[in-house]
């Protein structure tokens, strides 16, 4: 009787964990939701029928640093752009906007855990992660259009520590794995390393801020379209504000999405989660 007592606690507790589970609905969202599918297509379809005439756009940039740098803003005309001649990009995130982890998600959920750098890093060793809907096409269509195809990620350098092997490690195992996914995901091969970088490739890198890595492609190339799941990857020095800054600066720069700027759906995590630490959640729950 005690036996089964105690298999029927466990039982309850461990399904009553994985209902419980935060990213439950968010996950399932993303694994089996046409909704999504058709959200992240659409996404992508939109940006794909920009991409000629945001090429052709030699005076103006998607992203507001590099806007900043020439006096300008961005999104509108700036002839100092055009008179550099930089190559167009698409500057595009990697996790949920071309490539979806979201089995790393159910693993935490049926696991019961949560995100840790370590299951984290053993997921991208497994380099398993399949494309966002929408985003092999879009990759494709960009090259075709001659638009450089940039990934700026914050997936993390670190060394990987193996039993008996000497300092000589790769720096950035990461990087590798990286590349090899979105192969083994159907995207093109990178016509350079350079076009992926990393969180912590440089040591001014290694911050989620990506800023200065955007400012690093912003020497070479004129940053024609950002694509991303999170603010952060739209913008710097905004993911970290508060719900109503973050809510304020999508409204003022209202006019750069779904023509400068894509934002994919992630309900699952992101810099919007951050912005609820430090209050009860329920807190933000508005019921009129
Ligand atoms: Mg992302």
């Amino acid at each position: 009787m005690k036996t089964v007592l105690m298999l029927l606690t466990c039982f309850t507790l461990v399904s009553g964990c994985a209902v419980q589970h935060d990213s439950m609905n968010a996950t399932l969202w993303v694994q089996t939701s046409a909704e999504y599918q058709g959200n992240s297509e659409m996404v992508f379809n939109v940006a794909e029928s920009r991409l000629s005439q945001l090429r052709d756009k030699q005076d103006v940039t998607a992203d507001m640093d590099q806007a900043k740098s020439l006096g300008c803003a961005a999104g509108a005309s700036c002839p100092a752009l055009a008179s550099a001649d930089l190559m167009p990009a698409v500057v595009l995130d990697i996790d949920e906007t071309v490539l979806d982890n979201s089995a790393y998600q159910a693993r935490l959920i049926k696991n019961g855990g949560q995100w840790q750098p370590g299951s984290w890093d053993d997921w991208v060793s497994e380099k398993a992660a399949i494309p966002v809907p929408g985003a092999l096409a879009f990759v494709e269509r960009a090259r075709l259009e001659g638009v450089s195809v940039i990934y700026v990620t914050n997936r993390r350098c670190s060394v990987r520590q193996s039993p008996g092997e000497s300092s000589t490690n790769d720096p950035c195992p990461q990087k590798s794995d990286t590349l090899e996914n979105l192969i083994t995901a159907g995207f093109p091969p990178l016509a350079s390393s350079d076009l992926l970088i990393l969180r912590g490739e440089r040591p001014e890198w290694d911050t989620s801020e990506k800023q200065a890595r955007r400012q690093h492609i912003a020497e070479r190339y004129r940053i024609m379209m950002l694509i991303g799941d999170d603010l952060g990857d739209l913008a710097s020095n905004i993911k970290k504000s508060s719900v109503e800054e973050r809510a304020q600066f999508v409204s003022t720069h209202q006019s750069l999405l779904g023509e400068y700027w894509y934002q994919l759906t992630n309900p699952t995590y992101g810099s919007w989660q951050r912005a609820l630490d430090g209050g009860q959640r329920e807190g933000f729950l508005r019921v009129n």
